[in-house]
C-alpha cells in the first residue's frame, strides 16, 4: 500500500566529479580537466566526449598538433576567466613585443580548433585592450598566424583588418612588405571600399559596438 509520501528526489551525477585527460602536442603532455568545464565551453570537447568509452575506461582526448602554451592559457581561462598571454614572462610592455602577438596568435588557433567561441571572443577583447592609435600594432606574424591558420572572415581576422586599415601608416607597410599576406592587403583595401562612405571616426574598431568582432551563436547568446 502507498504510503503517499513523496519519493526522494533522484540524485543527479555531479559532473564536476569526471575528468578527462587531454594530452598535448607531441610528447604527450598530460592535463587533468574537469569534463563538464570543457565540454560546457568546448564543441570540440563535447563532440569528442560522445564516443563509447568502457565503463572505468579513462576519457583520452590526443591534441597532437597544439602548442603546450597555448593549451595552457586556454586552460586557465577555463577556470579563471581571465587570460594571462605572457605568462611569467608579464613585465611592463610585454604587449608591446612581436611574442606576445605570437602566443595571441597560437590562442587564436587553439581557440578555432576547439571550437571554443567565448574563448576566442575573449582574445578578441584582449586585443582590443592593448591596440591603441598611436602605440604600437599587432606585428607582422599575428597577421600571419591568423591569415594561415584562421577562417579570414573570423573576429579576430576583421579585427586586424580594421585596425590597419584606420591607424597602419604606409611606411609601415612599405618596411614589412614582404611579411604581409597579400589577402590580408586585399581585405583593406576591400573594407576601405566598402566603408568609404562612413566618418574614419565610426570605422575605428573601439567604436564599433562590443559584439561586432565577436562571434555568437544568435542574438541571445550575445555579451549584452
Ligand atoms: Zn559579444
Amino acid at each position: 500500500m502507498s504510503t503517499g509520501a513523496t519519493p526522494p528526489a533522484k540524485r543527479r551525477k555531479i559532473d564536476f566529479i569526471e575528468a578527462i585527460v587531454v594530452l598535448v602536442g607531441e610528447a604527450e603532455n598530460r592535463f587533468v580537466v574537469h569534463q563538464n568545464v570543457l565540454c560546457t565551453s568546448s564543441n570540440f570537447f563535447r563532440k569528442a566526449i560522445e564516443g563509447s568509452w568502457k565503463e572505468g575506461e579513462e576519457k583520452q582526448v590526443r591534441l597532437k598538433e597544439a602548442e603546450v602554451s597555448s593549451f595552457e592559457i586556454y586552460i586557465a581561462w577555463l577556470y579563471t576567466g581571465t587570460l594571462e598571454i605572457c605568462g611569467e614572462d608579464k613585465v611592463e610592455g610585454c604587449t608591446r613585443n612581436s611574442k606576445y602577438y605570437k602566443c595571441v596568435g597560437e590562442a587564436a588557433q587553439m581557440g578555432d580548433f576547439l571550437e571554443d567561441r567565448n574563448f576566442s571572443n575573449a582574445l578578441v577583447d584582449e586585443l582590443l585592450s592593448v591596440m591603441r592609435p598611436g602605440g604600437r600594432v599587432p606585428q607582422p606574424p599575428l597577421i600571419q598566424t591568423a591569415y594561415d591558420m584562421l577562417p579570414h572572415k573570423c573576429g579576430l581576422c576583421r579585427l586586424l583588418v580594421d585596425f590597419y586599415s584606420c591607424y597602419a601608416k604606409g611606411a609601415w607597410f612599405e618596411h614589412h612588405a614582404d611579411q604581409i599576406p597579400t589577402e590580408f592587403m586585399t581585405d583593406i583595401a576591400m573594407a576601405a571600399i566598402r566603408e568609404r562612405q562612413m566618418a574614419l571616426r565610426d570605422r575605428f574598431p573601439m567604436n564599433r559596438e562590443r559584439c561586432f568582432y565577436h562571434e555568437h551563436k544568435d542574438d541571445t547568446d550575445k555579451c549584452t
